[in-house]
């Protein structure tokens, strides 16, 4: 189990990502910053964080009908976000992760910024295939 950590398990799309989540969060509250994310997975956490906790309430997720994350509402989730974020360096870390290129399931390949991720799949998607992904799998696509 040494190779397990924060970043392998937010990744590991065998489970359903809350249960990863879950996982991720019980060792961290344990008391070890192995389970903290970076690079990727924080990417992955992040979005799926800021869509839950916030973005929500907007009018293109209440118009879609989806429904909010109760997990990502937990002052858990909340202090291991920003524990992770600090880890890669605050905001400054957080827009380097954005410039990173990432390649769409279509062959496009783009910013991270401009693109979403599936966080069951853990695969990127470009604004173009967001929905059909989404509508195809009934995934959570966020970013
Ligand atoms: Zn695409
Ligand atoms: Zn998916």
């Amino acid at each position: 189990m040494e190779a397990t950590n924060g970043n392998s398990v937010i990744l590991d799309r065998s489970l359903p990502f809350e249960d990863r989540a879950r996982r991720v969060l019980d060792h961290w509250a344990g008391g070890s910053e192995r389970w903290l994310v970076d690079d990727l997975a924080f990417f992955l956490l992040y979005c799926w964080f800021l869509k839950h906790e916030n973005a929500l309430r907007f009018e293109p997720y209440q118009r879609r009908g989806e429904q909010r994350s109760g997990l990502a509402d937990t002052p858990l989730v909340r202090d291991y976000v920003a524990a992770s974020l600090a880890a890669v360096g605050g905001e400054t870390g957080w827009n380097a992760i954005l410039r990173q290129r990432g390649l769409c399931s279509c062959g496009q390949t783009n910013r991270l910024e401009n693109m979403g991720i599936c966080v069951e799949c853990a695969t990127f998607e470009c604004w173009e295939c967001q929905e059909d992904h989404r509508a195809a799998s009934g995934h959570d696509v966020v970013g």
